[in-house]
């Protein structure tokens, strides 16, 4: 096992993401790779949220190890005095390498991908919040850079349990500076009168509205929500959320089934959209013959243009 970061070298930076940063990592006794993410100055105590929150994250990593959809973590490290390779109050997750990075990293890159791309990677996120449904938890924060991908394998995984990530990414003026998180919300979380998960059925729609926006972005190759030209701030990103039609403008040249999975996520009344059990058995990702080589032809293909 591994019992001190002082087993792991460093080999290079993954990347950063709010508070945190992943680098590739080399365990030495075994020669495994592994990525190491450290969130930094965990031990903060005048920050008691961000501390929750990433308490939350090491509890749930530790509890959701057991499916091929979630990233596994093997352990968290509280990196100590370990000097000069983690600072005092960092909180390390070991994690499973995954070679391609994120499906955010991979879009910046191939920019659009084919359906048949998309529905493999929609079928493996599913299998992923079937799991995690399943175990009462709301992912909270599905989005490209959170949807890991294992090109040698063709896997995608969830990662990034730390749903409460947006609480604590306020600018100083009480401003959201969440765009890249928030974007991917819900219409019934965008409200905070209504926003109780209680009255939402404990908010697992709000990660089935989030798919729906990803495999759009997967198709377009940019944030659907937003159109080109288009300023990218706070009031057009809310009216699209609630209020646009989404669907139909962007996906005019897909296929009929990938144009109904969308309409299903991305149905505005939590109450009317698709579950995981219903998306599953969509003919999107349903009817394709074999999804796994779905999410390999990524590793191959450039890109659909
Ligand atoms: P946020 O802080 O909102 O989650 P983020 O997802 O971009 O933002 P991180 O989760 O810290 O931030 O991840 C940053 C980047 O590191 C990812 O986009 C990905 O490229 C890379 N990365 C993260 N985990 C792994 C992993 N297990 N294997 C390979 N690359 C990873
Ligand atoms: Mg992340």
């Amino acid at each position: 096992g591994i019992n001190s970061l002082s087993d792991l070298k460093k080999l290079e930076i993954l990347g950063h993401g709010h508070g945190g940063t992943v680098y590739k990592v080399c365990h030495e006794q075994t020669g495994m790779i592994y990525a190491l993410k450290v969130l930094h100055e965990f031990g903060n105590l005048e920050d008691v949220e961000y501390q929750r929150q990433a308490m939350s994250e090491a509890d749930i990593f530790t509890r959701v190890d057991t499916s091929e959809y979630i990233v596994r973590c093997f352990c968290v490290l509280d990196c100590g005095f370990a000097e000069g390779k983690g600072r005092r109050g960092d909180l390390c997750f070991v994690m499973e390498y995954m070679d391609m990075g994120s499906l955010h990293d991979i879009l910046r890159k191939n920019k659009k991908l084919s359906e048949n791309v998309i529905s493999g990677i929609a079928r493996n996120v599913l299998k992923g919040l079937q799991y995690l449904h399943g175990m009462q938890i709301v992912h909270g924060d599905i989005k490209p850079s959170n949807l890991l991908v294992n090109g040698t394998k063709g896997e995608v995984k969830l990662a990034d349990f730390g749903a409460s990530r947006v609480v604590i990414n306020r600018n100083q003026d009480g401003t959201n500076s969440c765009m890249g998180t928030c974007a991917y919300m819900s219409p019934e979380r965008m409200d905070p009168e209504k926003w109780n998960k209680d009255l939402c059925s404990g908010g697992f729609a709000g990660d089935i509205w989030s798919l729906g926006l990803v495999v759009m972005e997967c198709y377009v190759g940019r944030f659907p929500l937003i159109q080109p030209g288009q300023k990218p701030d706070w009031v057009t990103l809310m009216c699209a959320i609630c209020y646009e039609e989404n669907v139909k403008p962007v996906l005019r040249m897909a296929s009929v089934e990938f144009q109904s999975f969308c309409q299903r996520c991305l149905e505005r009344d939590w109450k009317m959209r698709g579950t995981v059990e219903e998306l599953l058995s969509h003919p999107f990702v349903n009817n394709r013959s074999d999804q796994s080589n779905g999410v390999m032809e990524l590793v191959t293909q450039d890109s659909r243009d």
